[in-house]
């Protein structure tokens, strides 16, 4: 077993690990973008959110809606930012499924998720729109 997350679930390394849902495990990041900074991971080792069938994805986010709120309050956070960088060309190292939740306070200097992306030519919005709808009709 070669992967880090599944390493931490089995506790065959160690980690600091705030809750155990069912179907979900929740520990602290080893280089936190601010304090209380979590990783929820489900269970079963896969790389991509839409490789979860649909179980799995119900626990996994009533994990971290369950431990939003608390996580925010026992840090004293104003909000938090919750995000998954799904597949690699996003920025995900570690290829088993991982949401982050990083506590935020009103003037901690970060950005939003829109900071994260550069504006450039977009193509017609409701050209988009079509291609979305075709390809997710009926799925
Ligand atoms: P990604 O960039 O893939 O979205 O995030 C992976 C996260 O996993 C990073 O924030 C990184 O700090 C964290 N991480 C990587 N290896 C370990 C580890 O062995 N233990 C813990 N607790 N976190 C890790
Ligand atoms: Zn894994």
């Amino acid at each position: 077993m070669s992967c880090v997350f599944c390493r931490i679930i089995s506790g065959e390394i160690p980690a600091q690990v705030v809750a155990r849902d069912e179907g979900a495990t929740a520990f602290l990041d080893l280089s936190p973008l601010a304090d209380g900074h979590v990783l929820v991971i489900p269970d079963r080792h896969v790389a991509r959110l839409d490789d979860l069938d649909a179980p799995e994805a119900e626990a996994l986010f009533r994990s971290v809606v369950r431990l939003s709120g608390p996580i925010r309050d026992a840090l004293g956070a104003d909000g938090s930012t919750i995000g998954i960088n799904n597949g690699e060309a996003t920025g995900q190292t570690v290829p088993h499924v991982h949401v982050h939740i990083v506590p935020r306070w009103k003037k901690d200097g970060g950005g939003s998720i829109h900071s994260i992306f550069s504006a450039g030519n977009r193509r017609d919005v409701s050209e988009v729109g079509d291609v979305l709808r075709a390809a997710l009709d009926g799925r």
